[in-house]
């Protein structure tokens, strides 16, 4: 477990929910494209908006640095990390602060992911 690298899915160990004991969260580290749902869930944006342009709304959640881009072929936005490269709700006790209200892409992990099944267990620091 000590090799584990978050960069290197192929290091990963096999996901079971034991592993989420005391882990450092660094699934929550990981790249994630959320869905215009996710973002009403989250109180990122509006139902109206989101039956309107996303591009519109892609521009602002971009000036608020929300989001780091979007991609109109899929319509999914890729969410701004912090400086760390955290994802932006996750707490300084690395515990997720919208747990209630996170994405669909998080509900599935690690059923879904870089490789499905594994998860890049590390403890905490
Ligand atoms: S929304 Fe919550 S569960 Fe999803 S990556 Fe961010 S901190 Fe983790």
């Amino acid at each position: 477990m000590e090799n584990v690298s978050i960069d290197h899915p192929s290091s990963w160990v096999s996901y079971r929910p034991s592993l989420c004991d005391g882990c450092w969260a660094g699934c929550c580290t990981l790249p994630l494209e959320i869905t215009a749902q996710d973002l009403v869930r989250l109180g990122l944006a509006t139902p109206d908006e989101v039956s309107g342009s996303l591009k519109k709304l892609a521009r602002r959640l971009e000036r608020e640095n929300r989001i780091s881009s979007f991609r109109a072929r899929t319509g999914l936005f890729m969410l701004a990390q912090k400086n760390n490269g955290d994802c932006q709700f996750l707490g300084e006790n690395r515990l997720c602060q919208v747990y209630e209200r996170r994405p669909d892409v998080c509900r599935k992990f690690p059923e879904i992911g870089p490789r499905p099944g594994y998860c890049p267990k590390q403890k905490k620091q």
